[in-house]
């Protein structure tokens, strides 16, 4: 949900002062059923109500409730009419019940209203800036937020049954959980009134509201429903539109037939997160509504609206009873967009996005911090909503069906839902059910990946020794000794594979390593020296590869290898031997390879080869690609090579524009990162090119005009940039494009004069006094690219001050990485500016002598 972009090799420790274990609390009793009855003033953003929460006693004797309330005003608390005493200290409200708990269920009714809620319940209205800004109100629960929109026993080891009455003006509609099962018109206004049938968790309750159009797919048994502002009818079907498929496809994964009367997806304003699955109503940030253009090569809407729906049985049903298990449902939600994708287009390109879940969590694991997935340390649960529990969860799933095989792998997941719906899950909870359904135990595998953070790291070398017709395989860890005290090898078994060509046939003979120590070297015989070799066939396993093989083998591999992340590892590697033998390998490959993602990957390992060859490469290859993911790649390379030819060819493409927003996006944004100190007099031309982009190319979610400012953000000396950069932070402008110019002070400010760094930085303490999340997180990025102390100021002022959780924890990271960054000194940074200098240098005479040897 937030991209951390965090470029320093240094992992601090996830848990942050003042983190501690986490528990749920004692249960007084069993809560069997929420009612929320409540009316909305939209125009004072404000509702009032009652919440009655039925509750079965578990032992006899209770005299004491106490509930989770944020900052609402109660007004009184009853039991059949009879007041109760309380106290409410804003966050807790504890009841003396005048008569203890027996044997029967008791109605707490409580009396309470609300002004102007910070969390829990959003309402969304029109301004003097957006004066288009639809009116609508949305909650968001997860993690611990419904606590501040009605009191709640709130953690998800609670499952009760819910309803929602609600009273709103003409002619707003109110979506939420459940059945509709009443409309009850009051002239001016109308009742709406929801009830959830099966039971859940208090974050998973939901309101929508909105003048709404409401779409039905045909044809479905189970109605599925899409709300989005009138007028976006044609993106809501073409975004949305295979949500039945998906139904359909998910009930037969998970071996369990859709389980709630209605399936809602609500595309909303100024949303928190990308999408949220709330039970059998799912709401989703408008942003991922789709254009016919931006569908061209946008998969991130189709992933999410997997994801939510996923949820519905991995979260909802099945629901996880504490937050440390979350990568339960966060890992196969994610793993699910994988599966949908492997169904709905081919086993390759779920392949190749399993590799970009992996490389997210990588990222992570390197930059931040490494934790294992299941931790009940935190400051506060929303933490634990990082790449180690989204991507690396994914990981965790696929390697789960490696080693059990499709077939059980679906026999242990069927099992483990139909086991455990509408009932709470551990981590446990998800080995038993392999092992019942399968007889595999797999705490092995837990205990490496999921109890213990980390994975391991491989260099694999290769030889073949041609007299004694040995293939020589030395495969070593070279993950770091951690600093806790866990193992640090890993124990896994994979498979290898030795590839004889025969023409375009390949003929494999796969073998099983144990592989566990430092270092390990294997021999073994063989009738003819393999073509190529395949380390963990299938690239089943979390890891990050090295390989050192012999040039031609890699070759090879890049040509014949039918796994394409093994293409891609090979591409890496023939990339690090770099020179023009592989520059024309690479050529040729475009040209064959018919997987759009290798040729990506290519594209991108062109950059790694400091030779001007590859940017002509490069510039040749650009005429014909037509893939606009591709094209994306090799526009971003070329950018890289700060040189005359690989100017006029950015430049060209912006002028002509590309079929796909991103690319052209890719473009603007290189045009500003290849004016280095070789192409200084393009400056003024490139600015006022970009300045053209912002002029004249707005248009869906701003994603053209977003490059245009990160490009500008690239020129970190140039106070023109930098105050282009700052018109676009004012409040009107549109909130993508204005978030992405709020991020560019940052990048921007580290060439500025003084005065012009003094002017960023008023300007981010002004925006750093809103309290929308996006833009704090906007602010919270251009500060942690910053390099001066008053950006810790700030950023200190906004960790204290914010109501966010995630909010707070990314501007404590930013303060540490600015603080590093200052506390490196200074003549450094002048040896890192000398070496760039030679390596351009560097750069152009091996391109020389590379092509006198070429004519010699
Ligand atoms: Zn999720």
């Amino acid at each position: 949900m937030i991209n951390f972009a965090m470029d320093t090799n240094q992992r601090k420790p996830f848990e942050l002062p003042g983190a501690k274990p986490n528990y749920n609390p004692h249960r007084p009793g069993q809560v069997q059923h929420i009612l929320l009855d409540l009316k909305l003033n939209l125009e004072q953003k404000s509702f009032q109500g009652i919440c009655r929460i039925t509750l079965l006693p578990i032992r006899p004797g209770v005299n004491q409730l106490i509930l989770d309330a944020v900052n609402l005003q109660i007004d009184r608390v009853l039991i059949k009419n009879i007041s109760q005493s309380f106290d409410y200290d804003g966050e807790k409200l504890t009841i003396y019940l005048l008569q203890a708990l027996g044997q029967e269920a008791i109605d707490l009714d409580i009396h309470y209203h609300v002004h102007q809620p910070q969390r829990g319940l959003y309402f969304i209205a029109p301004d003097e800036y957006y004066p288009q800004k639809a009116t609508q109100v949305w909650t968001q629960g997860e993690d611990e937020d419904s606590r501040y929109w009605f009191p709640c026993f709130d953690y998800p080891g609670q499952l009760a049954t819910s309803e929602i009455r609600l009273e709103i003006p003409k002619p707003y509609k109110a979506i939420s959980n459940g059945t509709l099962i009443q409309i009850e018109d009051k002239g001016q206004t109308q009742i709406f009134h929801w009830l959830q049938e099966q039971i859940h968790p208090t974050y998973l309750m939901t309101l929508a509201v909105g003048d709404f159009a409401e779409l039905q797919a045909p044809n479905c048994s189970i109605p599925i429903l899409y709300y989005v502002e009138k007028g976006r009818e044609a993106d809501a079907w073409r975004s949305m539109g295979k949500t039945p498929q998906m139904m359909d496809f998910f009930a037969e994964t998970f071996g369990y037939p859709y389980p709630y009367p209605k399936y809602a997806q609500v595309c909303v304003e100024d949303f928190i997160f990308s999408g949220m699955e709330n039970t059998s109503t799912t709401l989703l940030m408008d942003y991922y509504l789709l254009d016919e253009r931006a569908a061209l090569d946008n998969r991130n809407t189709e992933s999410l609206v997997a994801h939510e729906l996923a949820h519905q049985w991995f979260g909802d049903l099945v629901v996880i009873k504490h937050w440390s298990h979350a990568w339960i449902k966060e890992g196969m939600a994610s793993y699910a967009e994988i599966l949908w994708t492997e169904f709905a287009d081919n086993q390759e390109e779920a392949a190749y996005y399993l590799l970009g879940e992996a490389r997210n969590y990588l990222e992570e694991d390197r930059s931040r911090y490494r934790r294992p997935m299941v931790t009940h340390v935190y400051r506060e649960p929303i933490e634990l909503y990082d790449r180690h529990l989204y991507e690396k969860g994914a990981c965790v799933y696929h390697m789960i069906r490696a080693i059990l095989g499709d077939e059980l792998f679906t026999k242990a997941i069927h099992t483990f839902v139909q086991d455990h719906a509408h009932q709470t899950v551990e981590t446990i909870d998800l080995l038993r059910s392999i092992e019942k359904a399968t007889g595999f135990n797999l705490l092995w595998l837990f205990n490496q990946y999921v109890y213990r953070g980390g994975h391991p790291d491989y260099q694999v070398s290769y030889s073949w020794e041609a007299d004694s017709s040995l293939a020589k395989l030395t495969v070593r860890q070279t993950q770091a000794k951690p600093d806790s005290n866990y193992e640090e090898l890993f124990d896994l078994t994979l498979p290898v594979a030795f590839n004889f060509l025969q023409g375009q046939e390949i003929t494999r003979k796969v073998l099983n390593l144990s592989i566990k120590e430092r270092e390990q070297t294997f021999y073994f015989p063989l009738d003819r020296k393999p073509d190529f070799i395949s380390f963990d066939v299938g690239n089943a396993f979390l890891k990050t590869v090295e390989l050192d093989y012999p040039l031609p083998e890699l070759k090879a591999q890049l040509q014949f290898d039918p796994d394409p992340i093994a293409r891609i590892h090979s591409a890496i590697a023939l990339a690090k031997k770099g020179g023009m033998g592989v520059i024309q390998c690479f050529q040729e490959q475009l040209k064959n390879e018919t997987f759009w993602a290798v040729r990506v990957e290519i594209a991108e390992q062109f950059a790694n080869i400091k030779l001007e060859q590859s940017a002509w490469a490069l510039i040749e290859i650009l005429k014909t690609e037509e893939h606009p993911k591709v094209r994306k790649a090799i526009l971003q390379s070329l950018s890289q090579f700060k040189i005359l030819p690989a100017y006029e060819t950015l430049k060209s493409c912006l002028e002509k524009g590309e079929a796909s927003y991103y690319t052209e996006a890719e473009v603007a944004r290189g045009l500003g990162a290849i004016i280095g100190s070789l192409l200084k007099d393009k400056e003024a031309k490139v600015i006022s090119l970009l300045e053209q982009v912002l002029t004249n190319r707005a248009g869906w979610n701003e994603v053209v005009r977003c490059g245009a400012i990160a490009g500008l953000s690239q020129l970190k000396t140039s106070s023109s940039a930098a105050q282009i950069i700052a018109q676009y932070t004012e409040l009107g402008v549109p909130q993508p494009l204005r978030l992405a110019a709020i991020r560019a002070l940052g990048p921007v400010s580290t060439g500025q004069s003084p005065e012009q760094l003094t002017a960023i930085l008023e300007r981010l303490t002004a925006i750093a006094q809103e309290t929308f999340f996006l833009t704090e997180v906007a602010v919270i990025t251009a500060l942690s690219k910053m390099e001066t102390p008053q950006a810790i100021n700030i950023l200190q002022t906004l960790a204290n001050q914010t109501p966010d959780g995630r909010a707070r924890r990314l501007a404590e990271e930013a303060i540490a990485k600015v603080q590093s960054k200052l506390g490196a000194e200074k003549s450094l940074q002048e040896l890192r500016e000398v070496v760039e200098q030679l390596k351009q240098e560097n750069q152009e005479l091996k391109s020389r002598l590379t092509k006198l040897e070429a004519q010699a």
